[in-house]
C-alpha cells in the first residue's frame, strides 16, 4: 500500500511555489501579496491563520493579517474588503471562517472580488469551476486533486465516489474529478446505500466528519482513498476512513494527519500565485 505522504508533497509544491515567485519578481518586479482577515479568538482559526502567514512568508509573499475583535460590524468588515479589492498590492483576499453569527457569511464571500478570491468560494468561481472555465478552486479539494493525480495522472474513465457534499469539499471535489473525465458519484447523508456505492470506487474521498466512517469492507481492492477528516476523538485526531482497515485494500491512503491538511494550505498560496498571473495578464 502506497501511503500518500502529504507533508512531503506539500513541501515540493512549496519549493516549486517558491521558485515561481522568485521567477515572477524577475518579470513584474514585484511578488503576489496575501491578506488574510480573521474576527475573534477562535483557536484553531488563530492556529491555521498563523500557519498560512508563515507558508506564505516561506515561498516569497507579501503576507498580511488583519485583525478584528469578535464584536466588529459587518459593515467595518464589507469596507475593508471594498478597500482590498482595489488594492493592487493584494493579489489574494481571505476571510478566516467561521464567522461570528451576526456577520452574514454569504455576503462576505460576494464582497471578496472573484479574481482575489482565494479561497474559490465567490458564486462567480463555482459556476466558472462547474462549467470547466479558469477559476479559483477551494484550497482542500485542489490539494486532493493533486495528490490523486500523484498516484492516478490518468484518471480518465475512473469510476469516483465521493462521500460529502459540502461546498467547501464535496462539491467542488466532484467538478474537479469530473473535469478529469471521471465517472463521479457524489453521496451524502440520504444516500440509501453508502457501503455499495463507496465499493465501486476506484476512487474514494471521504470528506464527512465522522470519525472512520469508511470501513476496510466498503473499499475495492486497489482504489485510491483520500481521506479529508479531521475528528478529535478520545484516541487522538483520526479521519473519516478507518485507516487500519483500508490500509489492508487500498492502492493508495492518505495518513491524518498528513495526508490532505498539509496540501490545504500550500494550495492556498499556489492560488494566491495564480490570481496574482491573472491579474497581470489584465
Ligand atoms: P460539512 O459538515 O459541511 O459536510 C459534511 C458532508 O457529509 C455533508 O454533505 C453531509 O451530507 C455528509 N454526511 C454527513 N453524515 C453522513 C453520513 N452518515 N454518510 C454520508 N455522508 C454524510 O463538512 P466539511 O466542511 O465538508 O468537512 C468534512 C470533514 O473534513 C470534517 O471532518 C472537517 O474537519 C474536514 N476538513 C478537513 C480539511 C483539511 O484541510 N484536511 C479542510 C476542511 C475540512
Amino acid at each position: 500500500m502506497i501511503l500518500i505522504d502529504g507533508k512531503k508533497a506539500a513541501a515540493e509544491l512549496r519549493n516549486e511555489l517558491k521558485k515561481e515567485v522568485a521567477e515572477l519578481k524577475k518579470i513584474h518586479n514585484k511578488v503576489p501579496g496575501l491578506t488574510v482577515i480573521l474576527i475573534g479568538e477562535l483557536a484553531p482559526s488563530k492556529i491555521y491563520v498563523k500557519n498560512k502567514e508563515k507558508s506564505a512568508v516561506e515561498v516569497g509573499l507579501k503576507s498580511d493579517v488583519i485583525r478584528y475583535p469578535e464584536t466588529v460590524e459587518e459593515k467595518t468588515i464589507l469596507e475593508k474588503i471594498d478597500e482590498l479589492n482595489k488594492d493592487e498590492s493584494v493579489s489574494g483576499i481571505l476571510v478566516q471562517l467561521p464567522l461570528p453569527k451576526h456577520i452574514d457569511k454569504q455576503k462576505v464571500i460576494e464582497a471578496i472580488s472573484p479574481g482575489k478570491d482565494v479561497d474559490g468560494f465567490h458564486p462567480m468561481n463555482v459556476g466558472n469551476l462547474s462549467s470547466g472555465y479558469e477559476s479559483s478552486v477551494p484550497c482542500t479539494p485542489l490539494g486532493c486533486y493533486l495528490l490523486i493525480k500523484k498516484i492516478e495522472p490518468n484518471l480518465s474513465g475512473k469510476k469516483a465516489v465521493v462521500v460529502g457534499r459540502s461546498n467547501l469539499n464535496g462539491k467542488p471535489m466532484t467538478q474537479l474529478l469530473l473535469k478529469e473525465n471521471c465517472t463521479v458519484t457524489i453521496t451524502h447523508s440520504k444516500t440509501a446505500d453508502l457501503k455499495g456505492e463507496c465499493l465501486k470506487g476506484d476512487i474514494v474521498v471521504a470528506a464527512v466528519g465522522i470519525p472512520e466512517l469508511v470501513k476496510g469492507d466498503w473499499v475495492k481492492k486497489d482504489a485510491v482513498v483520500i481521506d479529508v477528516g479531521i475528528n478529535k476523538t478520545e484516541k487522538g485526531i483520526v479521519g473519516d476512513v478507518a485507516f487500519e482497515e483500508v490500509s489492508k485494500v487500498a492502492k493508495a491512503l492518505t495518513p491524518v494527519p498528513g495526508g490532505v491538511g498539509p496540501m490545504t494550505i500550500a494550495c492556498l498560496l499556489k492560488n494566491t500565485i495564480e490570481c496574482f498571473k491573472r491579474s497581470q495578464k489584465k
